[in-house]
């Protein structure tokens, strides 16, 4: 087989059998003699899909039976107005954002349509290299939620899994969970608002899966449009317009791939594994590479680092060098520039060795 080691940041990787699969099943799904994406939302075959993948994401976050899980469209993107669009009350109700990089800042400046935020934290004078103690972070008096992004994919940065333990008690907890969902294990039951798009460990672009507290969705007031309604997407499982089959198809296929490779303990292993040898490998390489986030908020999914403190001119060559040895979407995100190295679920840890030994033979000719 003639497979990429494809380390882009979204869509990403989906396991080799997870494709097989769907290329099994494409042209005649269960005896049906029709594909997946050929079928009826209603019907028999769709149901027991969207229910097997809601039961297995149940088992795989042992998601507790106060919350529901939804399948939405529009993008994580769509949540970032969706969540206060449902969750507050008023525009002048308060949402407290701890900014620590494009998609939390992204996601404060479009709340503003249905609240009043306040960035609690705003690392953008640093560059989002780092994150300031949460000592130091200044929450509102009695914000109705406290939005934070677990996993900036852009710019590298990391949160501890336990960091609501820093937020005011009173506040419901949201969390952007876009690019390290199902990486590791999560506490579910300390969040209110889980969200997640689908295209980076969960399946392809086209769905965001909401973890959602049921004793919320009373929040939700009748003004807002029922593809945006988190109550009427509850009601009824998704399903109150057409969602896109076939991506929950895939995700559901993606959850069975998880749970038979070690759920998310699994996951977390193997990332672990991954990033270390990665990073080792840029510390030790005596600044030919670096990466400059914090060591303490290192992201274990999307490694930025730059060659000799970001010479363009090597970086181009790096990029273009790697693709001829089938190493590919390793370039940083346009906003940031240097190299990006996303190492998603379904990275395989042989890839990171092939990037390795690459990256080892880059440095032996251009130092
Ligand atoms: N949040 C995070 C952490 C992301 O990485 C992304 C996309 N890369 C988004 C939100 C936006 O997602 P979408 O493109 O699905 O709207």
């Amino acid at each position: 087989m003639n497979r990429a080691h494809n380390f882009g940041a979204g869509p990403g990787s989906v396991p080799d059998e997870v494709l097989e699969q769907v290329q099994k099943e494409l042209l005649d799904y269960k005896g049906t003699g029709k594909s997946i994406m050929e079928m009826s939302h209603r019907g028999k075959e769709f149901t027991q899909v969207i229910e097997e993948a809601k039961a297995d994401l149940i088992k795989l976050l042992a998601i507790p039976d106060e919350y529901d899980v939804l399948f939405l469209q529009g993008g994580a993107s769509a949540l970032f107005g969706g969540i206060p669009m449902n969750l507050c009350n008023e525009q002048t109700d308060t949402v407290d954002f701890i900014v620590t990089g494009t998609w939390s800042k992204t996601a404060c400046a479009d709340s503003k349509y249905f609240c009043s935020p306040n960035k609690v934290v705003d690392m953008e004078s640093q560059k989002f290299l780092t994150v300031i103690p949460p000592e130091q972070w200044k929450f509102s008096e009695s914000p109705t939620y406290v939005h934070y992004c677990d996993n900036e994919t852009v710019h590298g940065i990391e949160m501890p899994t336990d960091v609501y333990k820093h937020f005011p008690k009173s506040a419901l907890v949201v969390c952007d969970m876009s690019s390290n969902f199902l990486s590791r294990p999560v506490d579910v039951s300390k969040f209110d608002l889980i969200f997640a798009g689908a295209q980076k460990n969960a399946g392809i672009s086209g769905i965001t899966i909401v973890i959602i507290k049921k004793s919320l969705l009373s929040k939700t007031k009748p003004s807002v449009p029922t593809v945006f309604n988190f109550l009427k997407k509850s009601q009824s499982n998704s399903l109150d317009n057409t969602p896109p089959t076939f991506n929950i198809y895939v995700s559901g296929l993606i959850f069975k791939w998880i749970l038979k490779n070690g759920g998310v303990e699994g996951m977390e292993k193997l990332r672990v594994e991954k990033s270390s040898k990665l990073y080792d490998f840029i510390d030790q390489s005596n600044g030919f590479y670096k990466c400059f986030i914090d060591k303490d908020y290192r992201s274990k999914m999307n490694a930025c680092f730059r060659i000799l403190d970001g010479n363009q001119e090597l970086e181009d060559k790096f990029a273009k060098q790697a693709l001829e040895q089938k190493i590919t979407d390793i370039k940083g995100h346009r906003s940031v520039g240097g190299l990006r190295v996303s190492l998603y679920n379904a990275i395989k840890v042989e890839s990171v060795d092939v990037l390795i030994s690459f990256m080892e033979k880059f440095m032996k000719e251009n130092s």
